[in-house]
């Protein structure tokens, strides 16, 4: 995190970011469900025209604001309505997991013969740990996992979606999705449960997502 602008002058404005690669991602899957003029119209309701036609580029250069992160989220609710906005964000969450693999697939380390075989609650929290790793190394964003015997909890401690954001209910809508396939892919094909039960946005000290470690399928 040693290449920020300035964010030293004053502590109380530090800003943070995701690797330019990472939010390349977000915008692929954000045009891959919505098309390309749907994306433009939540880059322009997003007040982020500057992307249009000019994604981040591919590497690792901590550039993407959580400040631009969470105003993708608000364009989009703003372009389709909080509860189309909400459906449109999960889908892209997910979809940003088949792109994410095709950047980070390596640092994760799970695709070898001898993860697959490993039994689903080893998998589940090999798989989970490689993925907090992945975001607390590579990003701004602080995950911190929590397991009881029933649940694995997700805690985004520092959450890009919702940066600086007040809402009446949970809205790190991309996060639920993209762990949802997350777990699908871990898992070799099952569902499991995820919802989003605390979010900064709403007061919380950080934003649960809680996932039911037993499949629904
Ligand atoms: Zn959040």
């Amino acid at each position: 995190m040693g290449n920020h602008a300035d964010a030293s002058a004053n502590p109380d404005k530090k800003q943070y970011f995701y690797p330019n690669r990472m939010g390349r991602v977000v915008l692929l899957a954000m045009e891959e469900i919505l098309g390309h003029a749907g994306v433009n119209a939540v880059l322009n309701l997003a007040d982020l025209p500057v992307y249009i036609n000019d994604y981040p580029p591919y590497n690792q250069d901590l550039r993407f604001p959580f400040t631009d992160i969470s105003r993708l989220q608000t364009g989009l609710e703003s372009a389709y309505g909080p509860r189309a906005g909400r459906g449109l964000a999960l889908r892209v969450g997910r979809t940003c997991l088949k792109y994410g693999l095709r950047e980070f697939g390596p640092e994760l380390g799970l695709t070898d013969l001898a993860f697959r075989l490993l039994p689903l609650q080893t998998k589940l929290k090999a798989g989970s740990e490689a993925f907090a790793t992945l975001f607390n190394k590579y990003t701004d964003q602080q995950v911190r996992l929590e397991w009881d015997d029933k649940y694995l909890f997700w805690h985004i401690e520092r959450c890009p979606l919702c940066w600086e954001r007040q809402a009446e209910g949970a809205c790190c809508h991309l996060a639920v999705g993209l762990l949802q396939e997350a777990l699908f892919w871990v898992s070799g094909g099952k569902f499991f449960e995820v919802e989003e039960t605390k979010c900064i946005a709403c007061g919380d000290s950080a934003c649960t997502i809680q996932i039911d470690r037993a499949p629904l399928s």
